[in-house]
């Protein structure tokens, strides 16, 4: 009886074993500016951090991408902590946190800002609108003159952007503003990590994986620029950093992600660059079923730990 209860258990376990990708973005000691909603306080973070490390194995990429190759999750639950974009907060306030609870992460990074001196465009664009009394765009005249308008008008005028190519965004922005080196002064809380702090996630046992280099939605633009964008940052990474780059997570997805799974070209040309996975901003969870291209996450907003259980719990359902 008791062999055979065992037995139903195992067989239980191997069919609804499911990983949780966690997607974060930022995480800062005071997140009063959060207009895009992806930073997490510093305080909340750790919470997250240390419910999971009493809870959950949480395993690396590398390791998920192992057990799904082999057709087995190793455990019931498991899950995975990714971040997106490349902001140095990950390397000032998450990666102690995460060094702390002896947890790794995936960090996916736009290699064109990284080292730069340049913000990731969406900020340059809060940057413009801040500095803006009002602001011609497409045939809208926007009022920004005060905070409460320019908070207003903010993602309506980052959505514009997002609709045009890199080359026409980039045209645009140093049309309508001097782009200069003010913002490493007053923007740094924004800037984006530096070589020398990738080499540090690195040997701090973190893994860094590609968010193409100028963070364009794959889908928009040409075959070839999309399979340079993925090229040439995983070139770069695998250069700067002297590692094997075997993950990416893919910009803006909506274009490239139809009801659940990834169109074919962008998955093609990620898979052809030699990554091994990919990640999506779909929610859910992953199975040993679900497409290693085309692998579910889970938004994390800035929820305290009681949230952040029932939030976590739910996403396992
Ligand atoms: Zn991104």
């Amino acid at each position: 009886m008791l062999k055979f209860w065992r037995g139903l258990v195992r067989k239980t376990s191997g069919s609804t074993a499911r990983v949780v990708i966690l997607m974060y973005h930022r995480v800062l000691p005071d997140i009063s500016d959060n207009p895009f909603r992806i930073a997490v306080t510093e305080v909340n973070f750790a919470a997250h951090m240390s419910h999971l490390a009493k809870n959950y194995p949480v395993i690396s990429m590398d390791e998920f991408e192992r057990q799904h190759l082999e057709g087995r999750l190793a455990e019931k639950k498991q899950v995975v902590i990714s971040f997106d974009d490349g902001y140095a907060d990950n390397f000032t306030y998450a990666l102690p946190v995460l060094k702390n609870y002896n947890l790794p992460a995936i960090f996916y990074v736009a290699t064109d800002y990284i080292g730069g001196n340049r913000l990731f465009w969406w900020d340059e664009v809060k940057r413009l609108v801040s500095n803006s009394e009002s602001l011609q765009i497409g045939n809208n005249v926007y009022d920004l003159s005060s905070s409460h308008l320019k908070k207003l008008h903010l993602l309506n005028i980052v959505s514009w952007f997002r609709n045009l190519s890199v080359d026409e965004r980039e045209r645009m922005l140093s049309l309508m503003h001097h782009r200069d080196d003010v913002w490493l002064e007053d923007h740094l809380t924004d800037r984006p990590m530096a070589w020398h702090e990738l080499d540090a996630m690195l040997i701090g046992g973190m893994l860094i994986g590609s968010h193409s280099c100028k963070h364009p939605s794959l889908g928009s633009i040409s075959e070839n620029d999309a399979r340079h964008e993925v090229l040439e940052s995983k070139r770069v990474l695998a250069s700067r950093l002297n590692v094997p780059i075997k993950h990416f997570s893919y910009p803006y997805d909506e274009k490239e992600v139809t009801s659940g799974s990834v169109m074919p070209v962008p998955r093609k040309i990620v898979m052809e660059a030699g990554m091994k996975s990919a990640v999506t901003t779909v929610h859910g969870y992953n199975t040993t079923a679900t497409d290693v291209f085309s692998l579910k996450r889970m938004y994390i907003d800035d929820w305290d730990q009681t949230l952040f259980i029932e939030n976590i719990n739910y996403a396992f359902e």
